[in-house]
């Protein structure tokens, strides 16, 4: 990076010594921990005489501002260690004495200052040349925090302040507008809000429960995925959640993905333990195993909504995105070499038509490949067919027409893949799903078909989930939604709004009549006032409000506001009813 144009990273790094420069001249006792650059910012730990309140936070702000508007020049300078030692305890800053110290033990013998106007804080360099180069209005400090001193809790509980730092005041207010839309639209808020689902502590971290609405979206993703492999030629097919170790290690999933198992279980006059199953693959391939098979077998597609368990570290759990049960839209393709292009291609396709009706504008997809000079450590060794197979991965991208990017050392172990990413409509990036080719596998498990040539022959296999788990597809849904659901996806499509408790006949007429249709309805008694009925209605974000007095009973019509477009206008029952289905079939997204 050139001197005149420094780097965000720069800047932010800068921007740390800034803030220490600024909370040192509030507490010239503050001792100094470290104060790196991170994503969106930077942040600086410090132990101080007193506990920060977030009405320091602006005092501090502008302390820096100040700095920044003096256009201080950053001056790097390097000293013997032992001097910095000494200068280090001088000035009683005994966290820094102690890192010097550590550099020193690993041979160390000399370290970096960085110098700007009269704060000096030991450095290893990367700064801007001189404060002007940052933007006055591009940083906000954000928030206080606790922090152990190294990440250690036997260590003394620093204080950390943490700042947001972008290019400009503009790229910082869009972050700060991004950022708040996605905490309005937040999946655990939502999930509560709109009833959808929970956890709960007598049953587990990490296991969810789906409530009767979050249930509706749970089936009509899978009405969807079904219809959708029905036309592609998919058989469905199902497994139970508990098998045998020994088909663990068939698979390989035992011992190398044990610590993501739950422990076994060792059954009564049983020899063997029993795991509950963190994947459907080896199931799938069983089913395959079943009968033998020929080319005229193939391409054969074994789809299931499976349910799978994965022992996460507690810590690591949250919300819907990362749980210990979820529900896979798993399926695996058998086929011939001949059969993989096309095969692969029709996969993201299908990736492609669950993006448009969803409008998921944003995606990205990814070719991860080999690292060669890890073959037969991370990776299957075995050269020639992962340069065959990644090239026919590449070949059918290519094909497809679809962007993607290729990296390096992504892999599965058995083979390469297509990770994809995808954008809510605010902006924040989701992993999806990943769209593997497997030739490891099936060799491993003994498959085989017998080819034209009535020679046995390894199939490939192809693991794709294009809509992940219910978990975090739902969990994405909501926040790209931000949970106002296309009709055919709501928990409630219509609800329905007597004027007053002489209208309810009419109303439960139109409910019946939606019902026998399958709509899902629900009719807003008039124990509440109208106004809050509407309004509990629109917190719901139910996609239609119809509103039924004595014109509608009269008219026999209906008037109905659209949550989407707040249009409000009045429409004969019949019509309305034949629209609201026309759009559900269609999965329509509103308008
Ligand atoms: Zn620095
Ligand atoms: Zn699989």
């Amino acid at each position: 990076m050139s001197a005149n144009k420094p780097s965000i990273e720069e800047k932010r790094h800068s921007l740390a010594h800034i803030l220490a420069q600024a909370v040192v001249d509030m507490f010239p006792e503050a001792k100094l921990g470290i104060g790196p650059a991170i994503e969106n910012g930077f942040y600086y730990d410090f132990e101080l005489p007193r506990t920060l309140i977030p009405e320091d936070l602006p005092i501090i702000e502008k302390k820096m501002k100040h700095i920044i508007k003096q256009n201080q020049e950053f001056k790097g300078e390097t000293e013997p260690i032992d001097e910095a030692i000494a200068f280090l305890k001088k000035t009683n800053q005994s966290y820094k004495v102690e890192l010097v110290e550590g550099f020193k033990a690993e041979g160390e013998t000399e370290v970096g200052f960085q110098r700007n106007g009269p704060f000096v804080d030991l450095c290893r360099g990367g700064h801007v040349k001189s404060t002007n180069q940052i933007d006055v209005g591009s940083f906000k400090l954000d928030r206080i925090a606790g922090a152990y001193w190294k990440g250690d809790e036997k260590n003394p509980m620093l204080q950390r302040i943490y700042g947001l730092a972008f290019e400009s005041k503009k790229e910082l207010d869009e972050f700060l507008e991004m950022r708040k839309e996605a905490e309005k639209r937040d999946h655990r808020k939502l999930g509560k809000e709109l009833d959808l689902f929970s956890f709960n502590e007598n049953v587990g971290p990490g296991l969810p429960l789906w409530h009767p609405n979050g249930t509706v979206l749970v089936e009509q993703l899978e009405r969807l995925a079904k219809e959708v492999e029905f036309k592609a030629g998919y058989k469905q097919v199902r497994t139970p959640h508990l098998t045998k170790g020994k088909l663990y290690h068939m698979s390989g999933h035992l011992p190398y993905y044990k610590d993501s198992m739950y422990p076994p279980m060792q059954l009564p006059g049983e020899e063997e333990e029993y795991f509950v199953k963190p994947m459907n693959c080896p199931h799938h391939h069983m089913i395959f195993a079943a009968s033998p098979k020929s080319y005229r077998d193939l391409p054969l597609r074994l789809a299931e909504y499976g349910t799978c368990y994965r022992y996460e570290d507690s810590g690591a759990l949250f919300g819907l995105m990362r749980v210990r049960s979820m529900q896979m839209n798993d399926a695996h393709i058998y086929c011939t070499e001949d059969q993989f292009e096309e095969e692969f291609m029709a996969v993201t396709e299908m990736y492609l038509y669950y993006f448009k009706l969803f409008s998921i504008e944003r995606y990205e997809m990814r070719l991860s490949l080999h690292a060669p000079e890890k073959l037969g450590d991370k990776y299957l060794d075995d050269p020639e067919l992962w340069k065959k197979t990644e090239e026919m991965v590449r070949r059918a991208m290519k094909k497809t027409k679809v962007k993607y990017t290729e990296v390096e050392d992504e892999a599965a172990f058995y083979g390469p893949k297509i990770d994809i990413q995808v954008w809510s409509a605010i902006g924040r990036e989701f992993t999806l799903a990943t769209n593997q080719v497997d030739f490891g596998i099936p060799k491993r498990m003994y498959l085989s078909y017998t080819d034209e040539k009535g020679n046995e022959a390894v199939p490939l296999c192809i693991h794709r989930a294009p809509l992940s788990t219910h978990e975090r597809f739902i969990g994405f849904l909501i926040e790209h939604f931000g949970g106002a659901f296309p009709a055919w996806l709501a928990p409630v499509q219509v609800a329905l709004i007597p004027v007053a408790d002489v209208h309810e006949d009419y109303a439960r007429g139109l409910e019946k009549e939606m019902f026998e249709q399958g709509i899902r309805v629900e009719v807003m008694t008039a124990e509440e006032t109208l106004g809050k009925r509407i309004r509990n209605s629109e917190k719901l974000k139910i996609p239609y409000m119809l509103v039924v007095g004595d014109n509608e009973v009269k008219g026999k019509s209906v008037t109905v506001r659209s949550y989407h477009s707040k249009e409000q206008k009045e429409h004969k029952k019949d019509a309305f009813l034949k629209s609201l289905l026309t759009e559900i079939k269609e999965r329509r997204l509103p308008v």
